[in-house]
């Protein structure tokens, strides 16, 4: 006698699963798309995404990460891809693009490999072991960089600035990255340490991007809050307090009965007494400018003007954190802990008039490493996209100076690596060489793009690359205006080693991570776990 089988479940209500070659295909289909949508983007002849967000607002860039953020995609498998230009963000700030299309690639050539039923660990075998040459190869092709190569770092900045929204003007901004990163630079026994939020990035819309300046100070987009303030304050003591100068608000709601006139005249006169107090502790510790992160009072306004006191409010907590750091001055809580030590110290605070507002200039910081490029643009986009250009060309700058590394770009690093994977392949048996040479033609995605975003024929571009670097030409790279075959080098086409490095480890990293799942298993939408079940009518 069998026994009848019974279904096994262990797997609450509700939940997906997608097991085996199926889910296999499903990541790589959701992969692949996401870097198909980043694709068009890449490199100075891109084009750009325009953005409309659920309230409306539009952004238009050409900037991969933020393009990916501003989708909120929600498969899973695409999240991961997401996840790569984020860390290719944070650890360089440029290249997002890149790296999500090598990962999409990495992708689309495993799902080649896999038709031609080669196991999934082998590919994933195969991949790591390219992805780990690659770096040497990159090492070993890299040219050095120094602080004292101005012109090369220069060409750094304005490399990754090309293609987004700066025009005419790259030269000149490309001046002030570099500029304002040499001027935060540390540098001890050859160590040299760069901490991007030491430049402060500004924006203002009016005028034109060619008015765009580096400031040595801090600027904020903030006005005295009385105009009976100074306009300008030599020789600031600044105090720097996260505390509101206002007595409304208190913890508790309180209640007072107020029966006749006179008491609430006495009410009034304390509370403008107390104000007045608070003022006198500033007075007395010695501060002619105030940064305040909370409000200010109206009767405080009223006193802090009397004392010539130059204050603003809701000063951002960032901008309170660099103002401390640039006047070193100390953020105070209570006015009670305000004493002469806290105060920091500037040449001169003063309010200047950049298109129809003023702003707060803080110059002769203490601190040499205070800097601001204040961004201008004649709208809001199109400063946005300038910002974020600039973003990754200070990223760029700091990554070729902290490694002293730099490639040429224009797909030449790409083509020499996928040259001398290919030749390392040669090397290896059987079907881990097919992976290895997936990776080397994955490489050439990034000068295939860079020519079909410029409306070139890629194949003809890519025999011409290939051919030129097997004649020793490491960095023939292309030419996206002419579409010809250039030195890339020569050029003035370069980037940070870091970008490519870091490029290719974490969309490789991503790209096995994803080869390896074999089960995709989602549990159904959380709330369905609190609807009680409906109970069955009988009929
Ligand atoms: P990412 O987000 O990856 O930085 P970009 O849109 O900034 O994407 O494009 C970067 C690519 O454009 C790099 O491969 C770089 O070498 C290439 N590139 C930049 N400037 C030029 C240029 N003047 N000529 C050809 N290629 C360029
Ligand atoms: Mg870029």
């Amino acid at each position: 006698m069998t026994q009848p089988v019974q279904p096994i479940f262990i797997l609450p209500e509700g939940t997906q699963r997608n097991s085996g070659k199926n889910a296999q295909r499903n990541n790589i289909m959701a992969a692949k798309l996401v870097a198909e949508t980043v694709r068009t983007t890449l490199g100075p002849k891109g084009m750009d995404k325009m953005l409309v967000d659920s309230l409306g607002d539009v952004t238009v860039t050409n900037d991969g990460v933020t393009i990916l953020e501003e989708m909120s995609i929600e498969h899973p498998t695409a999240k991961m891809i997401v996840e790569i230009a984020r860390t290719q963000e944070d650890e360089v700030g440029d290249g997002t693009t890149t790296a999500v299309v090598i990962a999409g690639e990495l992708l689309k050539k495993a799902e080649e490999l896999l038709d031609m039923e080669i196991h999934p660990s082998v590919i994933v075998k195969g991949y790591r072991i390219a992805a780990e040459k690659a770096q040497v190869i990159l090492n070993n092709i890299s040219e050095t960089v120094s602080e004292k190569d101005i012109e090369l770092l220069k060409k750094i900045a304005a490399t990754a600035m090309t293609g987004k929204g700066t025009g005419s003007n790259k030269d000149n901004l490309a001046d002030i990255v570099v500029l304002s990163v040499l001027q935060v630079m540390d540098k001890e026994n050859g160590l040299i340490t760069i901490d991007k939020d030491d430049i402060k990035l500004e924006k203002k819309v009016g005028e034109n991007i060619e008015e765009t300046q580096l400031v040595q100070g801090i600027v904020l987009d903030k006005e005295r809050v009385h105009s009976n303030m100074p306009k300008t304050v030599k020789n600031a003591k600044t105090a720097l307090l996260d505390c509101p100068i206002e007595i409304k608000n208190t913890e508790t709601d309180a209640k007072i009965q107020i029966t006749d006139p006179s008491q609430m005249q006495a009410f009034l006169d304390m509370e403008e007494k107390m104000l007045k107090d608070m003022i006198d502790k500033i007075v007395s510790a010695g501060a002619n400018v105030v940064f305040c992160q909370k409000g200010i009072d109206d009767i405080a306004q009223h006193f802090l003007a009397k004392k010539g006191i130059y204050a603003i409010r809701r000063v951002k907590k960032s901008d309170m954190e660099k103002l401390s750091k640039a006047t070193n001055a100390n953020i105070i809580s209570n006015l009670d802990d305000l004493s002469q030590k806290d105060l920091g110290k500037a040449g001169i605070v003063h309010g200047k008039k950049i298109g129809d507002e003023e702003m707060t200039f803080v110059e002769e910081c203490i601190n040499p490493k205070a800097v601001t490029i204040l961004i201008r643009g004649s709208t809001e986009h199109v400063i946005d996209e300038v910002n974020r250009a600039m973003t990754d060309s200070i990223g760029d700058v700091i990554a070729g100076l902290k490694i002293g590394k730099v490639v040429a770009g224009a797909g030449s690093t790409e083509i020499e690596v996928a040259r001398n994977l290919r030749h390392y392949a040669e090397s290896l048996s059987g079907r881990e060489q097919l992976a290895v040479r997936a990776f080397a033609e994955t490489m050439e995605i990034i000068p295939r793009t860079l020519a079909e975003n410029s409306g070139l024929d890629p194949i003809n571009v890519l025999t011409e690359l290939k051919s030129a670097h097997d004649k020793g030409k490491k960095w023939a790279g292309i030419d996206v205006f002419s579409g010809k075959v250039i030195d890339a080098w020569k050029a003035g086409v370069i980037e940070p080693l870091k970008v490519k490095t870091q490029a290719i480890s974490s969309a490789s990293e991503v790209a096995t991570m994803i080869l390896r799942i074999d089960d995709v298993i989602a549990s159904g939408p959380a709330e369905k776990h609190n609807i009680p079940m409906p109970e069955t009518q009988e009929q």
